[in-house]
C-alpha cells in the first residue's frame, strides 16, 4: 500500500523511461502514486497505482482524473511527462504527423490540466511539473517538429504559473538532456522520408550504436523532479 504523508501525486507515462523513475521516486519519497500508460494492463513501477489512459482523448483523461479523485480526494502533484519525437528533417513530416505529435507532446498535457484544474483550485494548493527538454529552450537541426512542441509547452506553462499562483498553485518545467530511456525507439519516423537525410539517419544510428549519445539516468530526471515538487519556492525552470 503506498504511503500517503507527502500527498497525492499523478504521472502520465509512468510505464517507461523519465516517467517511470520519477513515479517511483515519487513513491520512495513518501507520495500516494498514480500512474498511466496506454496498455492494458497498465504496467508500472510496483506500489505504484496504474491507470490506462491515452492524453490524445478527452473521454480517457476525463475519466483518468475522475478515477483519481474518487479514490484519492485530491491531487497534490501532476507531472505531465508523456511525450514522443521525431527526428528528421522538417519536409519528412506533414503536417498530419506535426499535428499528431503536438496531440500528445501538448494538447495531452493542457487536457490533463484542464480535467485536473477544477479540483487543485478548490484544494487552493498544487504543483504542476511539466516536462519540456533541453530542445524547448535551444532548438536543434532535424528536431525542428519536437523543439516547436516543446517551445509551445513552455510558453503554455509560464503563462500557467502566473495564472495560477493566486490560487496556490505553481506550475514547473523540467527541460532534461539527452536521456536513456526507450524515447528514440518508441518515437516517431518520419511519414515521408527523402533519400536527401539517408546520412543523417545513418549517422544518428551508428552514434547511437556507439553509445556515444548515451545520456543520463532517467534516476536523474526523477530526481530533478522530486527536487521541483518539493521546493517551498519553486524556480520555473529546472534543467
Ligand atoms: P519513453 O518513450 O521511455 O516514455 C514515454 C511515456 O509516455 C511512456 O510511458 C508512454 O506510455 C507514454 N505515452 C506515449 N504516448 C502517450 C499517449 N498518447 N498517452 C499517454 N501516454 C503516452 O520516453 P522518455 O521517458 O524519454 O520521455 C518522457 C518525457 O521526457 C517526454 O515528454 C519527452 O519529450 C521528455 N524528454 C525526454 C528526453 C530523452 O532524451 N529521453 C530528453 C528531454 C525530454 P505507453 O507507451 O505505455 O502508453
Amino acid at each position: 500500500m503506498n504511503k500517503v504523508s507527502a500527498g497525492v501525486a499523478l504521472v502520465t507515462g509512468a510505464s517507461s523511461g523519465i516517467g517511470y523513475a520519477t513515479a517511483a521516486a515519487l513513491l520512495q519519497a513518501g507520495y500516494r502514486v498514480y500512474g498511466t500508460s496506454r496498455r492494458t494492463p497498465a504496467a508500472g513501477p510496483a506500489g505504484v497505482a496504474m491507470r490506462t489512459a491515452d492524453v490524445r482523448d478527452d473521454a480517457s483523461v476525463a475519466r483518468l482524473i475522475g478515477d483519481v479523485l474518487a479514490e484519492a480526494g485530491r491531487i497534490d502533484l501532476l507531472v505531465n511527462n508523456a511525450g514522443i519525437g521525431v527526428t528528421g528533417g522538417a519536409e519528412e513530416s506533414s503536417v498530419a504527423q506535426a499535428q499528431a505529435l503536438f496531440d500528445v507532446n501538448v494538447f495531452g498535457p493542457m487536457r490533463v490540466i484542464r480535467a485536473a484544474l477544477p479540483a487543485m483550485r478548490q484544494q487552493g494548493a498544487g504543483r504542476i511539473v511539466n516536462i519540456s527538454s533541453i530542445l524547448g529552450v535551444i532548438p536543434a537541426p532535424y528536431n525542428a517538429i519536437y523543439a516547436a512542441s516543446k517551445h509551445a509547452i513552455e510558453g503554455y506553462s509560464e503563462s500557467l504559473d502566473h495564472e495560477l499562483r493566486g490560487f496556490g498553485i505553481r506550475v514547473v518545467l523540467i527541460e532534461p538532456a539527452y536521456t536513456s530511456t526507450g524515447f528514440d525507439a518508441h518515437g516517431m519516423t518520419p511519414d515521408q522520408p527523402l533519400a536527401i537525410y539517408d546520412e543523417v539517419r545513418a549517422q544518428a544510428e551508428r552514434l547511437m550504436q556507439r553509445g556515444v549519445t548515451a545520456g543520463d539516468a532517467p534516476e536523474i530526471v526523477a530526481q530533478t523532479v522530486l527536487k521541483a515538487a518539493r521546493a517551498a519556492t519553486p524556480k520555473l525552470r529546472y534543467t
